[in-house]
């Protein structure tokens, strides 16, 4: 990639820090990168008096950040009003919109995304080529195409599969094909003409098959469910993460609790469809009942402690690439803590994604860095304002 070489070894000065772990800011803060990691993350005080030679940026009123982490993305899809209509009908256009939207998420500031769901490889080939310093963009780690049942929401995303033994067929097809997770639609869908968004899709022996294949393959699992129904039997299977999750109850909520699943309600998804010019009216009335059933659902299930990560769906109706940081402006306004807003959309995230050495600034973990203007603690929607990105201790915004 091209652009001028950053110092390295290069201090970031700051007033405030956040390290993503929902630990409170560090004032007049300091962070060292050296050799593509963080040196040092803490108080200026603190940095090793050598450092006080190295050359360093300075950027006065801004917070520094871990890099952000959507835990839900479609990097295929680019936020057309008709997703099923809009989506690239060739493997080489939507190759083309894998990369554009990677660019459009680093230009924001997410340096990690989980992509649930593209046609083929479109997602896995991306992140490769990130990896590989190709392609300017987020690391990826990506599902390949959604497992979704004859009949169910986003065929067009996924890979048809019905019956027990299939599901572990389809399991082992994508990890074949690169996934490092596995996304299963468990409910109907609001895009789908026809598929009831409350209504469970698989049986819980299917789900069950699923889950237990790719846990024993160590792939992680997602599951789209938006009723109660199949956000349970989800549950019930084993899931890593329960997505949109907009109709929970309390039995919902015991088993979030129970089995340790994380919570990304991709609050995204709906504004898109709702404000969203040129999204068909039928979408729209589909979509009104659950937005409105997923703040409440939101507020209670953080209150009983369920960890949530912040995910946007990005690529759905007017839902464009680079909005995490939106997405937890709409988390904190559903009631979540900022703090803990910021933590879902860096460590917790990083932590569902199986990444260990991200979405952290702490001393060896990689330095992927958000610079944002203005005081994050105090006003969320600083987040948004982008001063700098670094990516393995490079400059790239
Ligand atoms: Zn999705």
């Amino acid at each position: 990639m091209t652009g001028p070489a950053t110092p390295d070894p290069l201090v970031l000065r700051a007033p405030r820090l956040l390290d993503g772990t929902g630990t409170p800011a560090v004032t007049d803060a300091a962070l060292l990168m050296e050799g593509g990691r963080i040196g040092y993350a803490g108080p200026a005080a603190g940095l090793p008096e050598a450092a006080g030679r190295l050359p360093s940026l300075e950027f006065p009123g801004a917070t520094l950040l871990p890099g952000l982490v959507d835990a839900h993305v479609h990097l295929v899809a680019s936020g057309d009003p008709d997703l099923a209509a809009g989506l690239p009908k060739t493997e080489a256009e939507r190759m083309l919109a894998a990369v554009v939207n990677a660019r459009r998420n680093l230009d924001r500031g997410v340096t990690l995304v989980r992509d649930l769901g593209a046609p083929g490889a479109e997602a896995v080939l991306a992140g490769r080529a990130v990896e590989e310093g190709a392609l300017a963009g987020p690391r990826v780690v990506a599902a390949g195409p959604a497992v979704t049942m004859t009949g169910g929401h986003i065929p067009y995303l996924g890979r048809v599969t019905d019956g027990v033994d299939a599901m572990r067929a389809a399991v082992r097809a994508n990890l074949a094909l690169g996934a490092r997770c596995i996304k299963v639609v468990a409910t109907g869908g609001v895009l789908t003409p026809g598929v009831d968004p409350r209504k469970p899709a698989y049986t819980q022996a299917e789900l069950d098959a699923l889950v237990d294949e790719a846990h024993r393959l160590g792939l992680t699992v997602a599951a789209h469910a938006i009723g109660e129904g199949g956000v349970a039997a989800a549950l019930r299977a084993g899931v890593d993460s329960i997505e949109h999750g907009m109709f929970l109850d309390e039995a919902a909520i015991e088993l979030f609790l129970a089995t340790g699943a994380r919570l990304s309600a991709t609050f995204s998804a709906p504004y898109g469809i709702l404000s969203g010019p040129g999204v068909p009216g039928w979408v729209k009335d589909r979509a009104r009942p659950a937005a409105e059933a997923q703040a409440r659902s939101f507020q209670a299930a953080v209150q009983a402690g369920v960890p949530v990560v912040a995910g946007t769906d990005a690529g759905t109706p007017d839902n464009h690439h680079g909005g995490v940081a939106r997405e937890v402006g709409f988390m904190v306004e559903a009631g979540l803590d900022v703090l803990q807003g910021v933590q879902a959309a860096t460590a917790e995230g990083a932590e569902l994604l199986g990444v260990d050495d991200r979405g952290v600034l702490r001393r060896s973990a990689a330095a992927d860095v958000l610079v944002a203007g203005g005081d994050v603690a105090a006003d969320v929607a600083a987040l948004q304002r982008v001063v700098a990105v670094f990516q393995g201790g490079r400059q790239v915004v």
